[in-house]
């Protein structure tokens, strides 16, 4: 028995090895074959772009230039850009130097998807950040100032806000005449940065791929060489030939590759030198270097200071006394469903407890939170300190509204649409893909709201109280819809009471709320995203809201428990586990300031989760099938029609 044990134990080592020797060594040819696809997707992206032809006719006086900070432009460019974006009915325009170096050509095409840019109203605002022509009242409604000196790092942010305000009118096209600011790989880096601030990791996808060459060129002599040849050669079967950019710097592109980190060292001596020279300036004319900077930090201090205040007067004060009765049936009968839960994303004091009705199954917020209250747990979510933040989570909302819209589709061709709760207006937005002839209205607390109304996503913006706009809205909508509203509100009857009176006969109203009745609510307790503690009051099981809808002429039409499961619950409890070990530091309603103790845990919390994050996206995955079964989805989606 020794024997072959011995033998045993010195083969797996050898068989490991060998194994991990064979994966590395085809790890190059992985690389290498991603380099050409990846050549062939940006070379078809780049062929794609329109050229601005020269002409002989004026500029529109309409038509604003705004030039990143080093960027000239002739009067011809001027011209043809006009001349282009007139014909193409286009409000802003991303002027692409005709003569762009190399590596901020590839970047425009990593960046912009040419095929689907104008026509997609989600795609976020890209392109070479050089310069761009919009439309005088495009400017007049972003609140945005021409000028020729916009420092590039903020003209990224322009950008993304333009294409929002003119989400189909916005493209790019080569100019010739327009002179690319100088470039470096340490400036490159900042902008990367910038433009993927949501998306991190696509600034460093780079870094893997050269990590992963450098590991086979190791290796795998030569092939690994011959991956590391394909990187330095790739400006070439990109940008050769038949592409409307000419990069000057084409020719050297492979010894710029190699001499990248060359390149980095300047700019960023070069960078330290100007930032050094632009504070000793700032200190010698006695005013603030980075005025903007001094009033985000200012506005955070007295965030925090309101908070802190707030906090010591108690926050059990935001609690109404307990209810006695289910606000839905009546019955005293009440089983304590969540207990203690904490207020789970932003991590703001309190601690809140849900009831469930044993006559029927209702369950709500229990002692509900004041009007007070809400405001204090609602501030800083969708606005003010997460308004970027909430932005992303509302954009990612978009396939699902999509969806709903399709949904919609075989019920009504609406001529007038209200979305009560519609936050910034993305579902409006979306919705005018499917009905471009519909004018659509939203409703919302936040004042994000009037931001869609200066976006144009919705035609008319209501902030305020649904039930609070009265007789003025009757039977003057043919679909109402509420997506994940029902849940925030106080008296969500009177809530169904108004929508069935604004609705004409006819009309449908389109319900989708969370099911606090699927497992997922059970099994995560409160770090089930559905229950977002304290936010949502009220979980009404589906057969009850069926009931109400009848009972005020809204006959269902159709109830949906799968294809509204919302997927990705574990994944979230992740998030919300971070929150709980370590929260962002800056947030001003923590016990303690910001600190450098509180950026460390933070970053040692998010080391710490970042293996859960990939097994529970793994489980959120597989476990989708067994969610969007009869009715165990964590949504639920009603529509209904207002009979005569
Ligand atoms: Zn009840």
């Amino acid at each position: 028995m020794s024997k072959p044990r011995g033998r045993w134990k010195t083969d797996v080592p050898d068989a490991g090895l060998e194994n991990t020797v064979f994966v590395l060594r085809l790890l190059p040819f992985f690389v290498g074959t991603g380099l050409i696809i990846n050549g062939v997707r940006l070379r078809g992206r780049l062929r794609r772009l329109d050229t601005a032809p020269a002409s002989g006719r004026p500029a529109d006086p309409e038509h604003e230039f705004l030039l990143a900070e080093g960027v000239t432009i002739t009067e011809s460019a001027r011209r043809a850009a006009s001349n282009f974006a007139t014909r193409e009915r286009l409000t802003v325009l991303d002027l692409v130097p005709a003569g762009l170096p190399v590596e901020r050509t590839l970047n425009v095409a990593r960046m912009v998807d040419t095929r689907t840019y104008r026509s997609d109203r989600m795609a976020r605002g890209r392109g070479a950040f050089q310069a761009l022509l919009v439309h005088r009242s495009v400017l007049e409604r972003a609140g945005i100032e021409a000028r020729d000196d916009i420092d590039r790092i903020e003209l990224v942010a322009i950008t993304e806000k333009l294409k929002r305000y003119a989400p189909v009118s916005t493209d790019l096209a080569v100019v010739d005449g327009v002179t690319p600011a100088p470039d470096d790989a340490f400036r490159r880096l900042k902008l990367q940065r910038a433009a993927y601030k949501y998306e991190p990791y696509r600034t460093y996808l780079p870094n893997l791929r050269d990590t992963i060459s450098f590991i086979g060129a190791v290796v795998t002599f030569p092939f690994g060489l011959i991956v590391s040849g394909l990187y330095w050669l790739q400006p070439f079967f990109v940008c050769a030939g038949r592409v409307p950019i000419q990069p000057r710097d084409l020719y050297m592109s492979p010894l710029n590759r190699i001499l990248t980190g060359i390149d980095f060292m300047v700019g960023s001596a070069r960078n330290g030198r100007r930032a050094k020279a632009a504070k000793q300036a700032a200190q010698a004319a006695g005013v603030p270097l980075d005025p903007a900077k001094e009033q985000a930090e200012a506005q955070a201090a007295a965030s925090r200071d309101r908070y802190q205040a707030e906090i010591r007067a108690g926050v059990e004060n935001f609690l109404e006394p307990v209810q006695a009765a289910c606000p839905w049936c009546g019955s005293p009968s009440l089983t304590p469903e969540l207990r203690d839960a904490p207020d789970v994303l932003l991590r703001k004091p309190g601690r809140f407890t849900y009831d469930r009705c044993d006559q029927c199954d209702h369950i709500f917020q229990n002692p509900r939170l004041s009007v007070a209250g809400l405001d204090f747990y609602y501030r800083d979510c969708y606005d003010g300190h997460h308004a970027g933040l909430a932005e992303e989570v509302l954009a990612a909302a978009v396939p699902a509204h999509r969806e709903r819209a399709g949904m919609l589709k075989p019920y009504a061709v609406p001529r007038a649409g209200l979305d009560v709760g519609g936050g910034h207006g993305h579902f409006c937005n979306v919705a005018r893909d499917v009905w471009p002839n519909t004018t659509f209205d939203a409703l919302d607390t936040s004042d994000g709201i009037e931001e869609a109304t200066r976006r144009r996503w919705v035609d008319h913006g209501y902030r305020g109280l649904f039930p609070d706009l009265g007789d003025d809205v009757d039977g003057r909508y043919d679909v109402i819809s509420m997506f994940h509203y029902l849940e925030h509100t106080r008296e969500p009857f009177l809530e169904l009471d108004t929508a069935a009176k604004a609705l004409v006969t006819g009309g449908h109203l389109f319900i989708e709320v969370p099911n606090a009745h699927s497992p997922a609510a059970s099994v995560l307790k409160s770090y089930w995203v559905g229950w977002f503690t304290p936010q949502h009051q009220h979980f009404i099981p589906a057969d009850n809201l069926l009931v109400a809808l009848r009972q005020r002429g809204l006959t269902p039409v159709q109830t949906q428990f799968g294809a509204a499961h919302q997927s990705g619950a574990l994944s979230l409890a992740v998030f919300f586990l971070l929150m709980k070990i370590a929260p962002d530091p800056k947030l001003p309603w923590l016990p303690t300031p910001p600190s450098t103790w509180g950026k460390v845990r933070r970053a040692l919390g998010v080391v710490a989760v970042s293996p859960l994050f990939v097994v529970a996206g793994i489980l959120d995955a597989v476990s989708q099938p067994y969610f969007t079964r009869g009715r165990r989805a964590t949504a639920y989606r009603v529509i209904a029609r207002k009979d005569g």
